[in-house]
């Protein structure tokens, strides 16, 4: 099964794309965690990643297109993935799906978690808190300043993925502001829903 979880900057991708990874066994693919460990082992993709990712703003769809069309070629994708966090950007979409009709495979479905914005932000203060309480590393991207130009990002860049996918017929919109395993069972509804026809083995296109 291949899937895309889209999604606004704190809506809760990161924590549903784990838990549907590990309910169908596949693997998450999070384009944040990737770049976050390619500046943490300061790499050429890490260290042209490390400034843009501080201001908020999107690293260049070369460069992330590369490093998830790396992660796709390994063997453990081959019952399929969860992208969580890609693409963010038309280019990104339209690369995604030329890559994947280059190996023969398409994309199953898409999800979307749909969060206000009122309710982002006390979330995002909340996932602030939470590390702090708990001595652990509070993310620099998770500043109220940073955050807000995260949102505007998406709003420019990253919305019109959303009707990139509504218009090919694939995406699925769940409320992501109920509870998270309130949320991870909607998702699950609407995987079990894909359209027959729609690989949800994963299998090549024939
Ligand atoms: P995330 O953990 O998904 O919120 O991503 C953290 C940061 O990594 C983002 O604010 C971007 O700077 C960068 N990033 C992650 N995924 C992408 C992507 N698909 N395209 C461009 N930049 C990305």
């Amino acid at each position: 099964m291949r899937l895309v979880l889209l999604g606004p900057p704190g809506a809760g991708k990161g924590t549903q794309a784990t838990k549907i990874a590990a309910r169908f066994g596949i693997p998450q693919l999070s384009t944040g965690d990737m770049l976050r460990e390619a500046v943490a082992s300061c790499s050429t993709h890490g260290l042209r990643a490390k400034h843009i990712m501080d201001r908020g703003e999107l690293v260049p769809d070369d460069l992330v297109v590369s490093v998830v069309i790396n992660r796709i070629d390994r063997s453990d994708t081959a019952n399929g993935f969860i992208l969580d966090g890609f693409p963010r950007t038309v280019k990104q979409a339209e690369a995604l799906d030329q890559e994947l009709a280059n190996r023969d495979i398409e994309l199953d479905t898409v999800l979307e978690l749909e969060v206000d914005e009122d309710a982002l932000l006390d979330r995002i203060r909340g996932r602030a808190k939470e590390a702090a309480n708990n001595g652990k590393c509070v993310r620099s991207d998770d500043s109220p300043e940073v955050f807000k130009t995260r949102l505007d990002v998406y709003r420019a860049q990253t919305a019109p993925v959303t009707e990139y996918y509504r218009s090919r017929g694939l995406l699925n919109t769940v409320d992501g502001l109920r509870s998270i395993d309130a949320v991870t069972e909607e998702l699950a509804a609407a995987l079990a829903r894909i359209p027959a026809g729609r690989t949800i083995a994963g299998s090549r296109r024939t």
